[in-house]
């Protein structure tokens, strides 16, 4: 990579935890169609996880993820050990305020930091110029931005589509912890979020109407415990109480031990 960068090449990354899908190809393909040089990172990073979490049980299928790697255009895959990524005990760590505090902030104390944390190392080590996230983790996109933003950070962050299942569950490497009666009933998240899409697109500008009609959707599936169901500005990531510019409205909820989150965007300004 120092060789093609001298050569004035650009690189992309790709910031991955490893058990790749149709969502990551997704941001590996836009990446090689935008950078001569593409890195995906494969890093399940014990920092973003809390205590109970499933870091332990993670799925790490790697031969096959440097596969996937390989046939949709990735140049390189880092894979560093946690031993490598920090060495010792971190006396250094990067804080986004105030967006890392709703939604999954309120749920996963220290996520953010430990996502923020990680992407400021990976960015160090493979300084790319461009980085790529995808709209399914809207929040750690968010905040990923302002991170680089706020740090001076000398790469452009791109946020790329969420990738769906046909039948609209957003594509996650957590999917396949849910049996498959639980994968059947998380069709109602995207099933929710397009209703509260279809009311903003209608006009419905009060938030917490919509928010109810969500909810009431996500009831018609009682084993579905609702973390949150937020409607918040796109940019501040703070709730909003009318609908107005870019919105996102996003839901988290546990189906048995699997956390699944999604979210829509919505922009009342574009015709
Ligand atoms: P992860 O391996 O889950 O940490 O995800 C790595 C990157 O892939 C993050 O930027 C995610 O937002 C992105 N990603 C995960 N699932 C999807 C999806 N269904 N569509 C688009 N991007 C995704």
């Amino acid at each position: 990579m120092k060789q093609a960068r001298a050569a004035g090449k650009t690189v992309g990354l790709v910031p991955t935890m490893g058990a790749l899908h149709v969502g990551h190809v997704s941001l590996i393909e836009a990446a090689a169609a935008r950078c001569d040089r593409v890195v995906v990172s494969i890093f399940v990073n014990p920092t973003q996880f809390g205590p109970g979490e499933d870091f332990d049980k993670y799925p790490r299928p790697f031969e096959n993820d440097v596969a996937i790697c390989a046939k949709h255009g990735a140049h390189a895959v880092f894979a560093p050990s946690a031993a490598e990524m920090y060495r010792g005990k971190n006396l250094t760590w990067v804080t986004v305020e105030k967006l890392t505090e709703p939604l999954c902030g309120r749920n996963r104390p220290g996520h953010f930091r430990g996502v923020t944390t990680v992407c400021a190392k990976l960015f160090n080590v493979v300084l790319p110029d461009l980085a790529f996230f995808g709209q399914k983790d809207a929040q750690q996109a968010a905040v990923i931005r302002r991170m680089a933003v706020d740090l001076n950070m000398p790469l452009e962050i791109v946020v790329c589509p969420t990738v769906r299942e046909p039948d609209g569950l957003a594509v996650s490497s957590r999917n396949q912890y849910l049996g498959s009666q639980e994968r059947e009933e998380a069709t109602v998240i995207y099933r929710a979020l397009q209703k509260g899409g279809e009311l903003i697109h209608a006009g419905q500008t009060d938030a917490s109407r919509i928010i109810d009609e969500v909810c009431g959707v996500l009831r018609r599936v009682p084993a579905l415990q609702v973390e949150y169901v937020s409607l918040v500005d796109a940019e501040s990531l703070q709730e909003i109480e009318q609908v107005r510019g870019k919105v996102l409205l996003a839901v988290a909820g546990r189906l048995g031990s699997t956390r699944l989150i999604d979210n829509i965007l919505v922009d009342t300004t574009a015709k």
